[in-house]
């Protein structure tokens, strides 16, 4: 399929380490993957920390987890931050001011989870954009407690395979982060029973299942994470050609992650690390202790394990591409 056209460009690879060949794309694939109407780019990615993405081809953009708040919440934060602290029974906020610096349109949103740091800031801009979103039940639940139109909503349980305008998505189930060394686990979900009235406490965004999401762009095919975790069955046979791997720190305690997840996936030409950052600080907050906790053991794995592989780390809202 697409796996041997690609070709990155922009400033985000400051940290990677480039293994393998690439070849530019072939004008003949290229004309022969777009019609007549759609525009034929790059695919441009900009990480928006967390598992947070802006990706478009052009055609389509497509929001995945945004999260620019990045509130300091429930510990974990940077004593040179003196922005306010935000308990777990605070109400949610998001700082609209910078969303709007950061975010401007979108046409869809996919959410892999309800927690705070993938969904705070969806009800915001899921309103000003009008974007369709996709996500679990409890995300929707969530989404419309905030007031948002049901015609945007779709919820998903994982399996789902939705064709929309120039844009195609499969749902993948997934699972959590092994949190708490192990102990997390979440069973709640919110249905068209459950009563809630926005705005929600930070606590009441709960996690409410997990999926990943394979994301069909004209050249490429993203496979996204959330977490640090998956169900290696679910991944096998997807071979995208872009990986978007979860890599913080608690999936040293899954087996073999690393190995599994490229295995699974079928050894991605492309692998960007995303849920690498400390998700509390704000994006011009140094990140080295992640980078060297997370980042750097998994770019060195990935070149052993996979030598064909090319490791992007992107750097938050330095916008890249891949051809
Ligand atoms: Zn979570």
């Amino acid at each position: 399929m697409l796996r041997s056209l690609l070709l990155i460009t922009g400033t985000a690879a400051a940290f990677s380490l480039t293994v393998g060949e690439l070849a530019p794309l072939h004008a003949q694939e290229a004309a022969a993957t777009s019609s007549s109407a759609r525009v034929d780019e790059p695919l441009h990615f900009t990480y928006l920390g967390a598992a947070g993405w802006r990706i478009s081809d052009g055609n389509v953009v497509v929001l995945i987890d945004p999260w620019p708040s990045r509130l300091k919440y429930g510990g974990g934060g940077h004593p040179d931050d003196d922005r306010p602290d935000f308990a777990r029974t605070d109400l949610a906020w998001s700082d609209t001011t910078l969303i709007d610096s950061v975010i401007d349109e979108a046409d869809f949103i996919l959410v892999h989870h309800g927690h705070f740091d993938h969904l705070g800031d969806v009800p915001y801009i899921a309103r000003k954009t009008g974007a369709k979103v996709i996500g679990t039940e409890t995300t929707v639940m969530i989404l419309r407690a905030y007031g948002i139109p049901d015609d945007q909503l779709y919820a998903v349980g994982g399996g789902e395979d939705y064709q929309f305008d120039g844009f195609s998505v499969r749902v993948v189930p997934g699972i959590h982060s092994a949190l708490g060394e192990k102990h997390y686990h979440d069973s709640r979900r919110y249905d068209r029973t459950t009563q809630l009235e926005a705005p929600l406490r930070i606590e009441q965004f709960i996690e409410g299942g997990s999926l990943s999401f394979l994301a069909r762009f004209d050249r490429h095919e993203v496979l996204t994470m959330g977490s640090m975790n998956f169900i290696e069955r679910e991944f096998e046979g997807l071979e995208p050609d872009i990986l978007l791997a979860g890599i913080n720190g608690s999936r040293l305690g899954l087996y073999d992650f690393d190995r599994r997840l490229l295995e699974s996936t079928g050894f991605p030409p492309i692998v960007i690390p995303t849920h690498w950052d400390n998700f509390r600080l704000p994006y011009d907050f140094s990140q080295q202790p992640n980078i060297e906790r997370n980042l750097i053991p998994f770019i060195e794995t990935v070149g052993t394990l996979s030598p064909g592989t090319t490791v992007i780390t992107p750097i938050h809202l330095e916008p890249f591409t891949v051809r």
